[in-house]
């Protein structure tokens, strides 16, 4: 007879439901994009990262199909046999686009990020973490078994103090997004640049939201602060702006090098379907040939955060396509995104562990495919629950 040792999930499920923080997956029904099936109910979708309307686009398919005539699974680790000249392909390019030596492709960028993190330190050496960094850099903070320091979010003036006392540690790495995933605001590259050039730290940049989206050629926001060449490591993901699947590393050869020597997602996990390489290919050529998707894309998020503030709304400091509508509590962003889906518009609650107590929103993501039409629908909505929760 088998004793019951699940019973706790039972109890901390009912306490979650209780806090409003219960989380249950709606049903997509159909492609993402600016209009998505969800749970049987048609939404216009401000909720997705597909932030140009590329992950259902026509080339992005016919790319992935026809490298599937070729077979699916990779079947092993890059390492052993599951590294095909696709993956290959799009290294080369990811590196020519992002304008460095090298690029190394992971199955994510949740393991791009733990993986790349845990190769670079270890015991002995110190990382230090922005408080708003996503869930994967801290995760590969804690896998390297280095010491974690944490500096307020944005603040390099604390970092500074931090990087002031660190002269016992081996090796120092200084980890950031670029856009913080759930503000929507971006780092100060330029005086992290100067910091980890004064303090001898590394420096890693975590693109995730920004690749396709910020910048001149859309590489993103070290490219849009001018601060690229600086910045030793930058990670970006397939999987967003660029509607793919996939994460990825670019630098230095001997960085690359290294990572596929040690970064263990990479070598202890079999390499994703060469598929996704063909996309993620005909992605970079879209980025790279129509500009106007990032540039109207940057255009709407001013236009939206502009009238927001205007009918009372507090945003926080977002500058991106990111744009979270502070609510405080979990039963309020409840409250707001149910009364937005009950007007045809999908805008996701975010609630801890996402985010802090207390600073529940509703978070707005825009992406270039939203028509007009359908940005003064989300305007008009938001203006009618200004009366009832402002
Ligand atoms: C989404 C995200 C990731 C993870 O990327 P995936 O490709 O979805 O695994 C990493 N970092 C940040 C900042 C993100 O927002």
């Amino acid at each position: 007879m088998s004793k019951e040792l699940l019973g706790w999930i039972e109890t901390e499920l009912a306490r979650l439901e209780q806090a409003g923080l219960r989380r249950r997956r709606r049903v997509r029904q159909g492609p993402q994009g600016p209009v998505v099936v969800l749970d049987g109910r048609e939404l216009i979708n401000f909720g997705s990262n597909d932030y140009l309307g590329l992950a259902a686009d026509e080339r992005l398919k016919a790319a992935a199909a026809a490298a599937l005539q070729e077979g699916w699974g990779a079947g092993a680790s890059p390492l052993v046999c599951g590294y095909s000249s696709l993956h290959q392909q799009l290294e080369k390019r990811l590196a020519e686009f992002e304008g460095t030596e090298a690029a190394l492709v992971f199955g994510s960028g949740f393991a791009a990020n733990i993986g790349t993190i845990a190769a670079l330190v270890g015991p002995g050496d110190v990382v230090y973490m922005d408080a708003k960094n996503h869930a994967s850099l801290w995760d590969g903070a804690r896998l390297s078994r280095a010491d974690v320091r944490v500096y307020g979010h944005g603040d390099y003036r604390e970092l500074a103090r931090l990087l002031e006392r660190a002269g016992r540690y081996r090796r120092r790495l200084i980890v950031t997004d670029s856009v913080f995933s759930m503000d929507g605001d971006l780092a100060p590259l330029p005086e992290l640049v100067e910091l980890a050039y004064r303090y001898d730290a590394m420096l890693l940049v975590d693109e995730a939201h920004a690749t396709g989206v910020f910048g001149t050629l859309g590489r993103g926001v070290a490219e849009h602060l001018g601060v690229e060449k600086e910045i030793p490591i930058r990670i970006g993901t397939l999987s967003k702006a660029l509607g793919s699947v996939g994460g990825f590393v670019v630098g230095a050869d001997r960085l690359i090098d290294w990572l596929v020597q040690r970064a263990r997602p990479y070598v202890f996990s079999t390499a994703p379907p060469a598929a996704m390489a063909a996309a993620a290919l005909a992605a970079l050529e879209i980025v790279q040939a129509e500009p106007v998707r990032r540039r109207r894309l940057l255009e709407s998020a001013e236009y939206v955060r502009s009238e927001l503030r205007g009918q009372g709304w507090r945003l926080g400091p977002s500058a991106s396509q990111i744009i979270p509508v502070l609510l405080g509590e979990p039963a309020t962003a409840l409250e707001v995104s149910a009364a937005l889906v009950h007007r045809g518009l999908f805008v996701p609650p975010i609630r801890p562990p996402a985010v802090p107590e207390g600073q529940c929103c509703v978070r707005i993501s825009l992406c270039a495919s939203h028509s007009p039409r359908m940005v003064e629908n989300l305007l008009e909505a938001f203006a009618n629950l200004s009366k009832k929760f402002l």
